[in-house]
Parts: structure tokens; C-alpha cells; sequence
């Protein structure tokens, strides 16, 4: 996803290094250079502005222009920086409630991912030796019910069973006492998605949130549809209290940007990665992986 980036900031930084001596005004160059690079990326203007101006401070001092290696202080404050940008060092996994069941409340735009994504980490906990139930909340479209019930069955744990003519409250009540019942570890809740965030899906979401007073509330995100991520993200946020960002389609060769953006515009870790179709594609998130990345 930052192949492009990654070749512009290699050229920046094969440039600075090839000078050897560096005067405070190269520094400068290379960072106006990297400034557009990140923005061609597609990462937002605030953001791009407020990495840039802590990078100046950091690179303007006279240590880095006396250092042995110039160039590679450069480097290593730029990677700083976007470790920083993409929600620091400490990586953020889920989190469990300490009286089971855990419950993860996923949220998203229709298409964003999100039913897959909840398959998968059902795999994940699954793995880690958890017992877990997913319900699908999703009463307007059968399909996507089913679409759960066949995750379900690749990741080997159970799923609600579906019940026709129940409203998503009520599924997700029974989801809770089930999960009571059978002593569950976790809880997935997939609830609708729509094309738009609309007052009906919001109050929807409110509701099952109250009756399930969910221990993550986890936005899952297109990495693919850049700023509009972010701008779904933000909404979603000032109407539920998430918890946390999924971003799906890393894979994908999309400009990248945007996903960079999403943790400083939202104030949300991101915390899984989804990396391909398939139920084990989803990788926990680590800042400083991804920033290595993009460093090439
Ligand atoms: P929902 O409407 O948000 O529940 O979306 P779905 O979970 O049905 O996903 C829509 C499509 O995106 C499906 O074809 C998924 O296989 C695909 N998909 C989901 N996550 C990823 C991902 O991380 N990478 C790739 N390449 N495809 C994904």
C-alpha cells in the first residue's frame, strides 16, 4: 500500500546522504520534499503539518548537522515521527474484560470489511484458546447473517443461531445470554452496515451498545477509499464511543496516506490489519513495523 511512498522517501533520503556534509538548508529541502511526498500519499494536510514541524525541531539542532552520519538522523527522526503519528511504540491489542464475556461491537460502512473482519478475529481469540460466539446483527440482509454463520464454521467457533423476524436489540440480547448460559469468552456482535451513515443506523448501533455495553467498539475502515475513511471514521466516532480503528485492504495499492492519518485525525489506535481475503488475514498492528515499511 506505500510502495510509492516508500520510493519517494528513498529518493529524498539517497540524496541527503549522498551529500555527506549537511547545512541546516539541506535538512530543510529534504524535509519540504518529504512533506510532499506525504501529502501525494494522501495523508491529511493537518497531520502532514504537524509531522513536519516537529521533525524541523528535531532535525535543526546542531547534533544532528555535527553527527557523524547526518542523513541517517534524518532518517531515523523521520521514522520516529511516523511511529509516532501511527500511535507510538506500545502496541494496542484488544482488550478482554476481566468478567467474562468479552464483547466486540463492530461498526462500519457496508462493503467496509467488517463482517470478514469479525470472522477473523474470531480465528484469532479462537486460537488463543478462547470460546467464542458471533452473532450477526445484520436483520436487513440475510445474506450477510449467513455470510457469518460460514465464517463461523472456518474459524471453528459457534454462532448464534439465526432467528427470522427478530430486531437487532433483540438478537443482541439473546447474544448476552447465551453467551452467559454457555460461558462464552467472547462476544462478537456484527451489526448492519449501510452505504451511509445515516441517524437510523446510528441510533441502532446506540441502542446495542446499552444492551451490551460492549468492552471494544471497533470501527472497521477501507483503507481503499483514503480521506473518505477518515471523514467515516470522525462521524462514527462522535456517535459511538469506539474503542478502536480495523483497517482492512492493506493489501490493497492504494496511496496508503489516508490510513496513516486515521489514528492522529481520530485519536483512535488502530489495532488489527487486514492483509487479504482470507480468515487468517488480519495482523495485529504495530507502528513501528509499519513505519519500517514505509522506510523500505
Ligand atoms: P461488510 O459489508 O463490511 O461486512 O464487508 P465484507 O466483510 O463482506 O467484505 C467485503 C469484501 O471485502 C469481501 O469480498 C471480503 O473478502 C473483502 N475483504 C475484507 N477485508 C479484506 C482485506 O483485508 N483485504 C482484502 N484484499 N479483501 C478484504
Amino acid at each position: 500500500m506505500f510502495d510509492a511512498l516508500t520510493d519517494r522517501l528513498s529518493g529524498v533520503f539517497d540524496r541527503l546522504s549522498g551529500r555527506g556534509v549537511l547545512s541546516e538548508k539541506d535538512i530543510d529541502e529534504a524535509l519540504r520534499e518529504v512533506r510532499v511526498a506525504l501529502l501525494e500519499a494522501d495523508v491529511a494536510l493537518p497531520v502532514v503539518r504537524e509531522f513536519i514541524s516537529k521533525a524541523k525541531e528535531r532535525a535543526t539542532g546542531e547534533e544532528v548537522i555535527r553527527s557523524i552520519r547526518p542523513a541517517d538522523q534524518v532518517v531515523k527522526i523521520i521514522y520516529d515521527g511516523l511511529v509516532e503519528m501511527l500511535g507510538g511504540e506500545a502496541a494496542e491489542g484488544l482488550n478482554l474484560a476481566l468478567n467474562p464475556p468479552t464483547v466486540i461491537l463492530m461498526a462500519g460502512l457496508q462493503g467496509s470489511g467488517k463482517t470478514t473482519t469479525a470472522g477473523k478475529l474470531a480465528l484469532k481469540l479462537a486460537k488463543d484458546r478462547k470460546k467464542v460466539l458471533l452473532a450477526s446483527l445484520d436483520t436487513r440482509r440475510p445474506a450477510a447473517m449467513e455470510q457469518l454463520a460460514m465464517l463461523a464454521k472456518q474459524a471453528e467457533v459457534d454462532s448464534l443461531p439465526i432467528v427470522p423476524g427478530q430486531s437487532a436489540p433483540d438478537i443482541a440480547r439473546r447474544a448476552m445470554s447465551a453467551a452467559k448460559l454457555q460461558g462464552f469468552d467472547v462476544v462478537i456482535l456484527d451489526t448492519a452496515g449501510r452505504t451511509t451513515i445515516d441517524e437510523a443506523m446510528m441510533s441502532e448501533a446506540a441502542e446495542i451498545a446499552k444492551i451490551a455495553s460492549p468492552t471494544e467498539t471497533l470501527l472497521v475502515a477501507d483503507s481503499l477509499t483514503g480521506q473518505d475513511a477518515v471523514r467515516t471514521a470522525k462521524a462514527f466516532h462522535e456517535r459511538l464511543p469506539l474503542t478502536g480503528l480495523v483497517l482492512t485492504r492493506a493489501d490493497g495499492d492504494g496511496r496508503g496516506g489516508a490510513a496513516l492519518s486515521m489514528r492522529a485525525v481520530t485519536g483512535l489506535p488502530i489495532k488489527f490489519l487486514g492483509v487479504s481475503e482470507k480468515i487468517d488475514g488480519l495482523d495485529a498492528f504495530d507502528a513501528r513495523r509499519v513505519a519500517g515499511r514505509i522506510l523500505g
